[in-house]
């Protein structure tokens, strides 16, 4: 039998013989408002992996670097173990989401320059919003881990900026996260339409994970649209 080590919302997490690596599996599950709202939507799993596989591959070949092994199953890949830094990494180019609520900026309102928010990972204090001081007097990251952390995030949001407007997407914002391993700060979890905002270039159809949040329908048939323009496009 295999061993469970972790069961996220969209993921599950299984030891491996090998103990410096683990197993992820994409789940069907979509979840908002911090698990109130959950739903199984048939199919999401297979294309977050797709999509995923898909931007971890071109962020590796621009000397990203990241958790990522190689490919088990459409499911499934093989990963390094990290150990995940308790940060939700936040870029944005576009205002939209809790940008435009918190701020009041009109979403859709281009931003000056891509913008980098931090929040703490806890579910019992609903992921709050944390800066850099504060993520250093805690101790959830040091300075020179966070420099890092910037850095690779902004290469990050440049690389996947470009790389989605060839499949004609506008790259709104992003949450990433990062973990450590053997003291290395590496690139981990997952990049897919759960976590970007994507819309069309041209009519600014959101093709993401807002329409499950927001009950505009047709999820799956978005995400769908996000794979086959990556796969031919991307
Ligand atoms: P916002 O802060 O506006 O809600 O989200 C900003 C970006 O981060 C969006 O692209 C959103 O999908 C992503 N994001 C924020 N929180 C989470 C989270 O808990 N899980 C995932 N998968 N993405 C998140």
């Amino acid at each position: 039998m295999e061993k469970l080590l972790y069961e996220g919302k969209a993921k599950k997490v299984f030891a491996c013989d090998d103990t410096d690596n683990c197993i992820i599996e994409y789940k069907d599950t979509a979840t908002a408002l911090n698990g109130l709202k959950k739903e199984d939507i048939k199919g999401k799993g297979l294309l977050n992996s797709t999509i995923n596989n898909i931007v971890f591959d071109m962020l590796i070949k621009n000397g990203i670097p990241t958790h990522f092994i190689k490919t088990l199953s459409p499911l499934r890949i093989l990963v390094k173990k990290v150990e995940i830094v308790p940060l939700e990494v936040i870029v944005r180019n576009t205002a939209a989401g809790h940008f435009s609520s918190r701020y009041g900026v009109k979403e859709g309102t281009l931003l000056k320059a891509p913008t980098l928010e931090y929040s703490f990972k806890n579910d019992a204090l609903d992921d709050p919003l944390i800066n850099d001081y504060q993520i250093i007097a805690i101790g959830l990251a040091t300075k020179e881990e966070l420099d890092i952390i910037a850095d690779l995030a902004f290469k990050i949001n440049d690389l996947m900026k470009s790389f989605f407007l060839k499949a004609n997407l506008n790259l709104v914002d992003f949450k990433i996260e990062f973990g450590k391993y053997k003291g290395q700060i590496l690139l981990a979890d997952e990049i897919s339409p759960d976590s970007c905002r994507l819309w069309d270039a041209t009519t600014n159809k959101k093709l993401d994970k807002d329409r499950f949040r927001r009950d505009m329908g047709d999820v799956i048939e978005a995400y769908q649209e996000v794979a086959r323009r990556l796969q031919t496009n991307g």
